[in-house]
């Protein structure tokens, strides 16, 4: 058996291990690499083996580091089949399309604004190409078996990370191999404790945050104390939150707060549209989380959908913070924000060890982020001449 790890060596992102035994080749995990523009570039090389070569990929999870390549693999010849659970493939179902409309986006930007020195600019892959990629995934519930090749047996154990997210258990004539995937906490307050793993006889794990400790404090009571604090002076709370797994921690711990009325009634608005998608699923899936279906309903409905004019023009009912005004008459909002996300917070930190000259543009692009926010609830704070919102690099 030959193991090559293809991406998240260096970094955390791009999640791809070849996996050989008799000429049998499985590919567990196609992610995307995100971040740094450096790291982004690594998208565009050629997959270090011949897709059309390969016979099976297997996805621990549906996070974009570990299968946001799917559309490429498939668009450079991968036929095979792509085992995940359910849940992870209702989730790539809602990622993956939206990952390639944000390519073609980005790319017809670079062309509008002639950023990018491609004429014209490509995007990586497009929605057309994730659609394509979605015909090969094919259904492995948890704790089933099956032969992928001659050689290898396939099992998924719950990992307790998000919905669907799984361990990928190999096992290779008489040995075991275990990928731990992305590892949820054994105390989440929504998803289910990972599988113990009885046995394995060669364990590959994460270790993006092998080098850290979780707070013992309960995170539920720091939030409360946050929004407690900001409402009483008149602000608005703006958490950057990934759309899938944190924005729902967040939306049920606000729900919590609220139940238990430990913060005000505060508006609550959710920009974006894809983590809205996701409470739909929760509902879907409750056998992989805690949540009661009433608790699933309280999730799904803490939050109103922050309209957004640029990319979601048929929202036009729904409410904007913006225009009806966050002050005065109303209790100021609570907004979670995926635009203000950067892709990869925990890598660019990695990456900002590495690379202390950057930390200076790195603090300056936080304010500048942190200043369009504000500005976007009306709580205005000057912004520096000849400076602009900034949006995501240009591709190609
Ligand atoms: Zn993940």
């Amino acid at each position: 058996m030959k193991l090559e790890f293809l991406g998240a060596a260096g970094t955390v992102t791009g999640s791809r291990t070849l996996v050989t035994v008799e000429g049998q080749r499985l590919l567990v995990d196609c992610g995307l690499f995100q971040g740094y523009k450096n790291l982004r570039l690594m998208n565009w090389e050629a997959f270090a083996f011949d897709p059309k070569q390969l016979d099976a990929v297997v996805l621990t999870h549906a996070h974009l580091d570990h299968s946001g390549a799917l559309p490429l693999l498939v668009k450079q010849g991968f036929s095979g089949p792509v085992f995940a659970t359910p849940g992870t493939i209702d989730v790539c179902h809602v990622l993956l399309p939206d990952s390639g409309r944000l390519q073609e986006e980005d790319a017809a930007y670079a062309n509008r604004h002639q950023t990018s020195k491609h004429k014209p600019a490509l995007p990586l892959y497009t929605e057309a190409d994730a659609e394509r990629a979605l015909r090969r995934l094919q259904a492995l519930p948890f704790e089933q078996r099956v032969d992928v090749a001659a050689f290898l047996r396939l099992r998924l154990r719950p990992a307790g990370h998000i919905l669907g997210a799984s361990s990928v258990e190999l096992s290779i004539d008489d040995a075991t191999v275990l990928f731990s995937g992305d590892l949820g906490r054994p105390d989440d307050s929504i998803m289910r404790a990972p599988a113990p793993i009885e046995h394995a006889d060669h364990v590959v794990v994460e270790s993006t945050y092998g080098d850290r400790l979780h707070e013992p404090q309960s995170a539920e009571t720091v939030l409360g104390d946050v929004i407690k604090r900001t409402a009483a002076r008149g602000g608005s709370v703006v958490i950057p939150a990934f759309a899938v797994g944190r924005a729902q921690s967040l939306l049920y711990a606000i729900y919590r707060l609220k139940t238990r009325s430990e913060i005000p009634d505060l508006p609550v608005f959710l920009n974006s549209p894809m983590a809205i998608d996701m409470t739909k699923i929760y509902h879907r899936h409750r056998a992989e989380h805690r949540l009661s279906v009433e608790e699933c309903s309280g999730l799904c409905h803490v939050a109103e959908r922050l309209r957004h004019p640029t990319r979601d023009p048929s929202s036009d009912h729904e409410r904007d913070p913006r225009t009806e005004g966050a002050g005065e008459e109303q209790l100021p909002p609570v907004v979670l924000d995926r635009e203000h996300v950067e892709p990869h917070a925990e890598d660019q930190v990695h990456e900002r060890d590495r690379h202390p000259d950057r930390e200076h543009d790195d603090r300056a692009q936080l304010r500048a982020d942190r200043r369009d926010a504000l500005e976007r609830l009306h709580v205005r704070s000057p912004r520096p001449r000849g400076t602009r919102s900034r949006r995501r690099e240009p591709c190609g």
